[in-house]
């Protein structure tokens, strides 16, 4: 069979620490829509956008349209050393929406890269070693972002560019494992007595792979406070966040009223092409030493690409879709929770909702269950993804283009997953 041989290859061809989802993975041979159709021929609604990276969805004309007019050029890409029409019309229009005074804009390929280039130039910038990052955080997989990404299983390197204070992300744990401090800010106060400045604070406004929790605006807002008392700057990692993902606003940090002084983002900007970026004063970033260029950070197409996601989202109102659309979601996983004790704390903003799936009597999280869930609701053609602390968190998060009937017939199957998937205490 096609798929089996192509996976029989990726798993010899790849290392062994590359995941993929599903004991069978999908193999995606066309889209359209939020539909996925695989090798089979079967289709799946796409309730994860990729990995919250296809804002749009799948073959829109007018995105397609705009790739096409940047291909007739001949120029797929030259060199980050030229000028790059797409590439200053983007900055610009990011420095204009960021809120950041005097903001400048450096394009890179990823999450990773951009959130490494965020604390680059806030050490530069502040002469500080050490960062103040959240449990369960997830910045990536580099030397320097997985130092500060504070989710379990994600910190692959034993060796830290920096020393990094872990703060809470002020949730107490379902399964009353964790023992979170009981005043955290004090606990963060006086855990950073003595050490030398932080350089950052990096949190994500909804922490993504963490289970899309939000932590509280409060705390946020008093960590905020306490980084830049002790002159460290605020990075705020937009990196799933942004693009009005969370429906009631065009940036995460909007929605705890943070005042950033730096954003990182990639992911769902260019809807599926590779592209990320950091946004800060530009004191910031021009404190980076030397000269530099991304070979291909600000690639015309993926900043032609971007260009394109940036209009249609304006332009098709899918903020509010993505707020309305959400709401909808979200009653139905209240639904789905309230008749299924083994569904947790049904939660999330906009286009960002998870589900925990626990025992249900001792609320423990249980992993393989939720790995059941996703493998359920794959086979009756829906997909969603997993994570949180334990793994066993439902995460769904379709393009921001999903439409109502859509979301009811996730919903059904969602259902027909809980109640096939119960576990056996239930
Ligand atoms: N930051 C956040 C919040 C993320 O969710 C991710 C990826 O999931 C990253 C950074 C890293 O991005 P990338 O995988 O593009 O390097």
């Amino acid at each position: 069979m096609k798929s089996q041989d192509l996976h029989d290859r990726h798993r010899s061809a790849l290392p062994r620490w590359v995941t993929t989802y599903y004991e069978q993975p999908l193999h995606p041979v066309s889209a359209t829509g939020r539909t996925i159709i695989d090798a089979h021929g079967r289709p799946h609604l796409d309730f994860f956008a990729g990995i919250l990276t296809n804002s749009l969805g799948y073959g829109v004309a007018e995105f397609r349209r705009a790739l096409d007019r940047q291909l007739d050029t001949g120029i797929a890409h030259t060199s980050t050393l030229y000028l790059i029409d797409a590439q200053v019309r983007l900055a610009e229009r990011l420095a204009e929406q960021s809120g950041i005074d005097d903001a400048v804009v450096f394009f890179v390929n990823s999450g990773t890269e951009a959130n490494d280039t965020a604390l680059l130039a806030a050490t530069c910038h502040t002469g500080g070693n050490h960062v103040i990052a959240l449990t369960d955080g997830y910045h990536g997989r580099s030397l320097t972002s997985t130092a500060v990404s504070g989710l379990p299983g994600w910190q692959p390197s034993p060796y830290s560019p920096f020393h990094v204070t872990f703060a809470s992300n002020g949730r107490t744990s379902p399964d009353g494992e964790e023992h979170p401090p009981e005043d955290p800010v004090a606990d963060l106060e006086a855990r950073l007595a003595g050490l030398a400045p932080p350089a950052a604070l990096i949190v994500e406004p909804v922490q993504g792979l963490g289970g899309f929790h939000t932590p509280p605006t409060a705390l946020l807002q008093q960590y905020a406070r306490i980084a830049a008392q002790h002159g460290a700057v605020l990075i705020c990692d937009e990196v799933q966040t942004a693009w009005g993902r969370t429906g009631r606003a065009w940036w995460g940090h909007q929605l705890h009223q943070l005042k950033p002084d730096v954003i990182t983002f990639a992911k769902g900007i260019a809807n599926g092409l590779p592209l990320g970026g950091v946004i800060a004063r530009r004191e910031i970033l021009d404190s980076v030493p030397g000269k530099s260029i991304s070979t291909f950070g600000g690639n015309p197409l993926a900043c032609t690409a971007a260009l394109a996601t940036l209009d249609h989202i304006l332009d098709h109102g899918l903020q509010r879709n993505a707020e309305k659309t959400g709401q909808i979601l979200l009653a139905e996983l209240l639904r789905l929770s309230g008749a299924h004790p083994h569904l947790r704390n049904p939660r999330g903003q906009g286009l960002m909702l998870a589900v925990d799936i626990a025992d249900p009597h001792t609320g423990r999280p249980d992993s393989g269950a939720a790995v059941a869930h996703v493998e359920a609701c794959r086979a009756n053609g829906l997909l969603i993804g997993i994570g949180g602390r334990h793994g066993s968190t439902l995460r769904i998060a379709p393009p921001l283009t999903v439409t109502e009937e859509e979301v009811a017939e996730a919903a059904r199957i969602l259902a027909a997953a809980a109640q096939h998937c119960a576990p056996t205490s239930a």
